[in-house]
């Protein structure tokens, strides 16, 4: 079976936050299955060059006002197809936005790569490769599934996955002919969203099977509190809506292997309290008695990370002390740098992005904290088992499905993996964190919950088998 996935980024080329690293995971994944799964991604400036030598599949001369070709090439055992259309990708900034913010023409920016999705998919490449379904995700591929619909499938299947609702790609209703939608998709059944277009609704309305990243998150889906206005869709779609787990990526997530770190594994924890030493030096913090927790995150309302500031004193007199890696609204940096400054040697924080330190982090920590709002699925709590490094989690979304909360129940038949709270605000965070620093002190219980998340199942086989069977399903 041939699959097309198509995405805005994915590792190892472009990332910005779980959606790439779920697309970059899943050809490898599905390999195993007897699925050839091919990435196609926008060629923003150096993707190219990263892809060795490459060969035109696909040509157009104009496409939104420029030569437009897309590449197959590869990275690793990784077929990737890159669109390259430098008017509408090279720009000076990130994928979607620049020092001014969102490009002003994000909109047609994804819908060229929609369109080429959707042509290639419907009419094969040039080097005869015809995939049987076609896989979007998010807003940035939402418009592929909808022109297969309105323009010819070629008997091509369509799979949509939702990674996060909370982004819809909507804009101004005036774009339909820009997008080259037909009139008739201006529906509140299609794409027509309270009088404006949303990318995502159309996707969502028209593909032939809709999947989201978490078994809790499709079913909030369908609730006013996380369907971000969709929820009605949701519903609507129920039969066709899958919750699929994200899994990780074990050649990059593996403490026995991980070249950043001092090794370790569940037997033999030895190089677990060398990294802690390391990693307390490299934040500056004491390397105390109580539990060193961490956070790698965007900081943004959806991670709570405004409820951790208000947990914090409370955790740090208990005896903890925390470690942050993270960017995003500059509120929420002042506040992380405020705490760090008010707590020496017990609070170290560090603004940016750095694929290296999480990994440092994740060997060091002893918990890994994710307050979040909302998480369709969540993956530094699935790094968190993997390290032995204990996820304390809001009981929400994807962290609902893969982290089993300490209670005396749990502990008393050795299932607990972690710590949970609910609901979601500060004075069920610091109970959490309470919890942690009751536990931490516990050692043969301590222990017991780190081995155990270590040996929790959070590879691609269960999820690779589950798209697999989906694939199977609309094919059949
Ligand atoms: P989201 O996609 O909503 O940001 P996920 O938990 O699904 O959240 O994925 C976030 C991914 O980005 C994880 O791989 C996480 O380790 C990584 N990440 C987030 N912030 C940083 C950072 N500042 N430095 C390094 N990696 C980060």
């Amino acid at each position: 079976m041939r699959v097309l996935s198509v995405a805005s980024e994915s590792v190892p080329l472009i990332k910005t936050g779980g959606l790439a690293d779920v697309v970059g995971a899943l050809p490898a994944a599905l390999a195993g299955e007897g699925i050839e799964m091919r990435v196609m991604i926008p060629a923003y400036g150096g993707i190219l060059e990263q892809l060795g030598e490459v060969e035109e599949v696909w040509a157009d001369w104009n496409l939104y006002g420029g030569h437009t070709r897309l590449m197959k090439g590869s990275v690793g055992e990784m077929t990737v197809l890159a669109l390259d259309a430098p008017h509408l990708y090279h720009r000076d900034g990130g994928p979607y936005a620049g020092a001014q913010g969102d490009y002003w023409d994000n909109p047609e920016r994804f819908a060229a790569l929609s369109w080429v999705a959707a042509a290639v998919a419907r009419d094969g490449m040039g080097d005869g490769w015809k995939p049987d379904i076609l896989h979007a995700h998010d807003w940035q591929a939402g418009l592929a599934p909808a022109y297969l619909r309105y323009y010819g499938d070629g008997g091509v299947k369509s799979v949509i996955t939702i990674h996060n609702i909370a982004f819809q790609g909507v804009t101004s209703g005036d774009r339909l002919d820009a997008l080259r939608l037909p009139w008739h998709a201006w529906s509140p059944d299609h794409a027509e969203y309270h009088g404006n277009l949303s990318t995502l609704k159309v996707g969502l309305a028209l593909a032939d099977a809709i999947t989201t990243v978490s078994p809790t998150y499709a079913e909030e889906l369908m609730r006013p509190e996380f369907g971000m206005g969709l929820e009605g869709l949701m519903s609507a779609r129920a039969n066709d809506l899958h919750g699929i787990l994200n899994g990780v990526d074990a050649g990059t997530w593996a403490p026995g292997s991980d070249p950043a770190i001092t090794r370790y594994t569940a037997r033999n924890l030895k190089g677990k309290a060398t990294n802690r030493a390391a990693l307390c030096a490299e934040f500056g913090l004491e390397n105390g008695a109580g539990p060193l927790a961490i956070v790698v995150s965007r900081l943004t309302w959806q991670k709570g990370i405004d409820l951790l500031v208000g947990a914090l004193p409370g955790f740090i007199a208990a005896g903890g002390s925390l470690a942050l890696l993270g960017s995003g609204e500059p509120g929420l940096e002042a506040a992380m740098h405020d705490a760090a400054a008010r707590f020496p040697g017990k609070v170290g924080v560090k603004i940016g992005y750095d694929e290296g330190l999480s990994h440092r982090m994740f060997g060091g920590g002893d918990a890994v904290i994710v307050p979040s709002r909302f998480e369709p699925c969540g993956l530094t709590q699935l790094y968190g088992l993997k390290y032995g490094t204990i996820p304390v989690v809001a009981a929400t979304g994807g962290l609902n499905d893969t982290v089993i909360g300490a209670t005396p129940a749990s502990l008393a038949a050795k299932a607990a993996t972690g710590v949970s709270f609910h609901p979601v605000d500060e004075i069920a965070l610091s109970g959490a964190l309470r919890q942690l620093v009751s536990l931490h002190a516990d050692e043969p219980e301590w222990t017991g919950l780190i081995k155990r998340a270590m040996k929790a199942d959070v590879s691609w086989a269960g999820p690779a088998g589950a798209y697999a069977s989906l694939y199977r399903s609309l094919l059949a």
